[in-house]
């Protein structure tokens, strides 16, 4: 995302752990993020993404069921997307703004932008760190945040993180953003509404 603030956009894909630390500590700490929900991850629980829906943040789509879209034939990578577009409507009121394949795979490939736009995501956003569990894996050599960087991570629980909880690994993440002076902002505040 292109801008000279010194912010970065923090994004949680996929929606495994249901942490209810987690919506306590953003409620508290107000931190904007971006959820990329896969429905079939998210199904058994569609409400406790709505508790972090309500404080702000938006959700968006992240497929069916995780699948690797390059690795599939072109109805398959379309119902994968407009399929999770309709029940992500329909559960969060609103149509995901944006799209983000699993893995990054297929991303840019004319196939996968032409399902996302038959499917209504109006943007397919990628990443350029990804958190691990106490630090985050950069893309850049320097192994420092550029302004407007787009920071991955995942609802993820101790059985995925060594046994650190989703709160212990959120509270790292934003200690190595505000360590080297970057504040979270609102990704959708910066990409803007669409044209009604
Ligand atoms: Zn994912």
């Amino acid at each position: 995302m292109k801008t000279s603030d010194k912010v970065v956009f923090v994004t949680i894909d996929d929606g495994a752990e249901k942490d209810p630390k987690f919506v306590e500590m953003l409620t508290d700490l107000k931190v904007p993020v971006s959820m990329f929900l896969t429905r079939d991850i998210v199904k058994d629980d569609y409400g406790y993404f709505k508790r972090l829906q309500a404080l702000g943040n938006h959700v968006h789509n992240h497929t069916v069921d995780h699948a690797q879209l390059s690795k599939v034939p072109p109805e398959k990578q379309k119902s994968e997307i407009c399929d999770a577009q309709a029940a992500l409507t329909q559960q969060y009121g609103t149509p995901p703004l944006l799209f983000r394949p699993p893995y990054g795979d297929g991303a840019n490939t004319p196939a996968l932008n032409t399902s996302v736009q038959q499917c209504g995501p109006r943007a397919v956003v990628l990443w350029r760190e990804s958190m691990q569990i106490h630090d985050m894996q950069y893309q850049a050599a320097d192994k420092k945040l550029r302004p407007g960087d787009i920071v991955l991570a995942h609802f993820r629980g101790p059985k995925d993180l060594k046994g650190e909880t989703m709160t212990q690994m959120f509270g790292e993440l934003l200690a190595r953003i505000q360590e080297q002076g970057f504040a979270v902002a609102r990704l959708e505040d910066y990409i803007g509404a669409p044209a009604a």
